[in-house]
């Protein structure tokens, strides 16, 4: 059948299965409030209207001050940069919350979706609905947590009825992504699917086209796979996500964990 591999290992690892809820750690939680700004010390720039005092700069220098690369203050930074965004029409129809990004602020696997899903948007963090179980998963039959990368979306506010994100709410947006992906200087940006990919590598190019290549990509090498979301959708396409994902551990020097004994497989 097409897409699904006779070979046990393959179909394991392309599986992704997990338990049941997976919820997010208190760790990535803690993470994720440092960024919202619950502490002290950042000041409070504007990436679009840049001030003197600001630490971080506008996002067209993308020049992160040295003292904030690889941290959870240079996050939360940003995060207080954005503010109660208004910056486009999102903000009006119906976000709830801004969902800013989760993760390690040194990661050297930054994964990179689209936007918010009502999930999200009430949790405020990413990739915590069906579509986020599933990443997870992803993220795990690598042999890694969600602690351990960093995860954000091109949009940090849910699209109303979760319509495609359209070119003037991403370019709003975008310079703050930028500005996670100068912080963080992960080794690897992982596109999921093709509305990230095409932003990120501006390009009208479909997803198919898209990946299976490796791409300079702001200091790291961005592989662009198929989102979640779709593959919930399309299992079959799995197996090919599971390559991406190799081949991003090869980036690293990583192998993914070898498969564990028959007798502990769920
Ligand atoms: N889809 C995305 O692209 N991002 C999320 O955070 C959730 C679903």
């Amino acid at each position: 059948m097409a897409g699904i591999s006779r070979d046990a290992d393959w179909r394991r690892r392309t599986d992704f299965r997990l338990k049941p809820e997976a919820t997010e750690s208190p760790e990535a939680g803690a993470m994720v409030d440092e960024a919202r700004g619950s502490g002290h010390g950042a000041r409070i720039p504007d990436p679009r209207t840049p001030s003197p005092e600001s630490r971080v700069p506008s996002p067209d220098s993308e020049a992160i001050p040295l003292e904030f690369i690889r941290t959870a203050e240079g996050l939360k930074a940003i995060r207080e940069a954005l503010g109660d965004c208004t910056r486009c029409k999102l903000h009006g129809q119906g976000r709830k919350q801004i969902v800013f990004g989760v993760g390690n602020p040194a990661a050297d696997i930054m994964f990179v979706g689209e936007a918010p899903g009502a999930d999200e948007d009430s949790q405020g963090v990413p990739f915590v609905g069906r579509a986020g179980q599933l990443l997870t998963k992803m993220i795990e039959a690598m042999g890694l947590s969600r602690d351990e990368v960093y995860i954000a979306n091109v949009l940090k506010c849910r699209p109303p009825n979760n319509r495609d994100p359209q070119p003037d709410e991403v370019e709003s947006c975008e310079p703050f992504l930028f500005q996670q992906i100068a912080t963080v200087q992960p080794k690897v940006v992982i596109a999921l699917g093709a509305f990230a990919a095409r932003t990120l590598l501006k390009t009208q190019d479909p997803i198919s086209r898209l990946r299976g290549r490796i791409y300079d990509y702001r200091g790291a090498q961005l592989i662009p796979t198929f989102h979640p979301s779709f593959l919930l959708r399309s299992p079959g396409y799995k197996r090919e996500a599971w390559e991406d994902l190799k081949k991003a551990l090869g980036l690293l020097g990583r192998q993914p964990p070898s498969p564990p004994p028959a007798a502990s497989r769920d």
